[in-house]
């Protein structure tokens, strides 16, 4: 198995994987491959060949993979992306999404008993597809896609209406990212899906002086493992999250979807992942 992206460096995955391979006493090894979106096609095909069970796939090739999956799921297709490949003896290659499995795995606990009236997602990219997949499964009533390119989040609000049809209750509007400020008092949810933040990127500036003590936090980020939005929302009492154990359970479902096998998720692995960051 391997993970390909461009860059590469920086990637937890192989230390996830190999660790868990081990654990498992699997013989197999887990790589971190560099490669750019013009070379996805034949890395691709170069690694079936060689007889790799599977893949990950990060920035920037998740959604430029669909063009080459024989099978998709439902989810990859509101999505957009796929972030792992299984690759089957017949020569198809099927295409999974696990990021939104991932994300709903680790919000459930954040926002247990509290109120699903308002959601503000910051961010228009893959990982906003993800997320919204799952406030609407989640029942918010409305959702606020938030973006510095504000067509782009038309654009999701469109596929999204499209692909559900009729059966969609939530209401999905979009919002220029200079304008969080009208609606944040009301959010009960409020969560960053874009890099900024991140190491080597400059901070999310957004104010968040009036939102709720009773609002949650979830930032997609995990390096690092505090945010500025992370921390400013602890020092408001506000319960939040980063993206580590999204990022974890992601990588649990993309190692069950090639080798069914559920790997243990354990203090022990967040250390090591905790250390590694650090
Ligand atoms: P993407 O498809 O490239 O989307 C990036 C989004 O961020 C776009 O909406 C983009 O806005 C916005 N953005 C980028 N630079 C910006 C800036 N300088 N100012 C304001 N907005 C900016 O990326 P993605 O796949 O969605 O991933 C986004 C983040 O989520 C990454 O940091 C990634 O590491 C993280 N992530 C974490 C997990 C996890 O497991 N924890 C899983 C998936 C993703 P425009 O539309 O205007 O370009």
């Amino acid at each position: 198995m391997a993970i390909l992206g461009y860059p590469i460096k920086h990637t937890l995955s192989p230390k996830m994987h190999n660790y868990w391979l081990k654990e498992l006493n699997i013989n197999g090894k887990y790589e971190a491959i560099k490669t750019p979106v013009q070379n996805l096609k034949k890395t691709i095909k170069k690694l079936y060949k060689k007889g790799y069970k599977g893949l990950n796939l990060t920035i920037p090739l998740k959604e430029e993979a669909l063009k080459y999956i024989n099978k998709k799921d439902k989810i990859v297709d509101i999505t957009g992306a796929a972030n792992v490949l299984i690759f089957s003896k017949n020569g198809y290659i099927e295409g999974k999404n696990t990021d939104v499995y991932g994300f709903k795995k680790s919000i459930l606990d954040l926002v247990k008993n509290k109120k699903r009236k308002m959601a503000m997602i910051i961010g228009s990219g893959g990982a906003a597809r993800a997320v919204l997949y799952v406030l609407i499964q989640m029942k918010y009533k409305k959702i606020i896609l938030y973006n510095r390119t504000k067509k782009n989040a038309e654009i999701i609000k469109k596929d999204f209406l499209k692909r559900f049809s009729n059966d969609l209750k939530t209401k999905i509007s979009c919002k220029d990212l200079k304008k969080t400020k009208n609606n944040i008092k009301q959010t009960d949810l409020l969560i960053n899906t874009t890099p900024m933040g991140m190491k080597n990127f400059p901070n999310l500036n957004i104010d968040i002086k009036d939102l709720r003590t009773d609002a949650a936090v979830f930032d997609l980020i995990y390096n690092p493992l505090e945010t500025k939005l992370i921390k400013e929302s602890k020092k408001k009492g506000i319960k939040s999250m980063n993206g580590l154990d999204m990022l974890i359970y992601q990588a649990q479902r993309s190692f069950y979807c090639w080798l069914n096998k559920t790997p243990k998720i354990t203090n022990k692995l967040k250390k090591i992942l905790e250390k590694e960051i650090k």
